[in-house]
């Protein structure tokens, strides 16, 4: 059976012209780049051309781009590494309840350690309160992390306001931007951020490899001791393949946005109107404008998303319910929850993540698979023919 992939946001397949890029440094340029032969020179040229394509993708400068094992790593870097390092000045630090379990797990260990974290509500759309953040602020604050798109609704974060709250306060600014890089155009000086986390397996490079920036003159510890590789910040040799990758595939990204943009809002929207106009008790969660061209998350009344998934499946259909990361357990999406929604509600949710290589006719496909499984999961619902019979009123989703 064809596979449709529509689950871009969990990952993406490796772009055929990354992989070509990637591979003379899995086979023939093996050297290691710390060692003095031209083999090693060689590999420590192309790790260093590499963080000069992340830094021109970012507006940033070179020695301010750090490689890391995975997005995950680079938050964790970028938290624990600004809390240690800035101590001195306070122990607080703001969030919001819909980050990534990378950013809200790596606040709950940084609570255990006596720092002190305060969780920022959103609306009903998914965007963080700045009214709320900057009431939060005192003098023991040292960061805010927010991140720049959310995973599962696909919200975009108001990144300039809040880097103009945290400068005017000076706060340092970090935003996990693991969703939004390679799809949205970043430019971190005129959005005033401090720190920046990134990984390649979101934008058709590889698993395993991402990059942290931090603006120079922000002081971080580093969380891996060892070795002077990445200019003593994070020891261990260099995923020479896996750097040339994730750079080859910023840069791919960077350089056709606009066209991706165009393409994947098509699919989006037409998909988004497609589903409001043939499925009944549907709502769209997040918000409408402001988010990610690849995102659509709706909540299906009377469905169990666990059953949507597998009978998607048997179609040859790869969706989510929730972040990939987050699946697995039998609980409500957090996100889900702090945007207001009920638990019944929450559970009957399907992110879509559109990707480059999805077609009209892929979409057309998801569609029309939806609307039979939905109807059919609806027949055998027991809450919907109490609906259906009058004994069950419905409440506002
Ligand atoms: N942050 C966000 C918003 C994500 O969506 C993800 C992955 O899904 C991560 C962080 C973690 O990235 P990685 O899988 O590279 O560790």
């Amino acid at each position: 059976m064809k596979v449709r992939y529509f689950d871009n946001a969990a990952t993406t397949k490796v772009d055929e012209r990354v992989f070509e890029a990637m591979k003379p440094f899995l086979t023939t340029d093996y050297g290691n780049p710390s060692s003095i032969y031209s083999i090693g020179r060689e590999t420590k040229k192309k790790v260093e051309d590499s963080r000069d394509i992340v830094a021109k993708c970012l507006n940033a400068k070179s020695n301010e781009i750090y490689f890391t094992s995975c997005g995950s790593e680079a938050d964790n870097t970028a938290l624990k590494g600004i809390a240690y390092a800035n101590k001195n000045k306070g122990n607080h630090i703001i969030t919001s309840k819909i980050e990534h379990p990378a950013i809200l797990n790596t606040c709950k260990q940084l609570e255990k350690e006596g720092f002190e974290v305060s969780y920022i509500s959103v609306d009903k759309n998914g965007i963080v309160d700045l009214e709320e953040l900057e009431s939060k602020i005192k003098d023991t604050t040292i960061l805010i992390s927010i991140m720049y798109a959310n995973n599962e609704i696909g919200t975009i974060e108001p990144i300039k306001e809040i880097g103009q709250i945290a400068k005017k306060h000076n706060v340092f600014f970090h935003t996990d931007a693991v969703q939004a890089a390679g799809i949205i155009k970043i430019d971190v000086q005129d959005l005033g951020i401090d720190a920046l986390s990134l990984s390649a397996h979101k934008f058709h490079g590889p698993k395993g490899v991402g990059a942290l920036y931090v603006k120079s003159g922000v002081k971080f510890n580093n969380l891996i001791d060892g070795g002077h590789q990445e200019r003593s910040k994070r020891a261990g040799t260099e995923n020479v393949a896996g750097i040339v990758g994730l750079a080859t595939a910023l840069d791919i990204a960077y350089n056709s946005i606009e066209e991706n943009t165009k393409y994947l809002k098509e699919l989006r929207d037409y998909y988004i109107k497609n589903i409001e106009e043939k499925i009944k008790f549907v709502k769209l969660n997040g918000d409408r404008e402001k988010r990610l061209p690849s995102n659509a998350n709706f909540s299906f009344r009377f469905i169990e998303g666990e059953s949507l998934l597998l009978n998607l499946d048997l179609k040859g259909i790869c969706a989510s319910s929730g972040s990939a990361c987050t699946s697995g357990t039998l609980d409500p999406s957090h996100v889900l929850l702090a945007i207001g929604l009920k638990h019944e509600i929450a559970h009957g949710s399907l992110r879509v993540s559109f990707g480059i290589d999805n077609t009209k006719e892929d979409v057309d496909y998801l569609i029309d698979s939806l609307v039979e499984i939905i109807n059919r999961l609806r027949e055998m619902s027991p809450l919907y023919e109490d609906y259906v019979e009058g004994r069950y009123e419905l409440d506002e989703m």
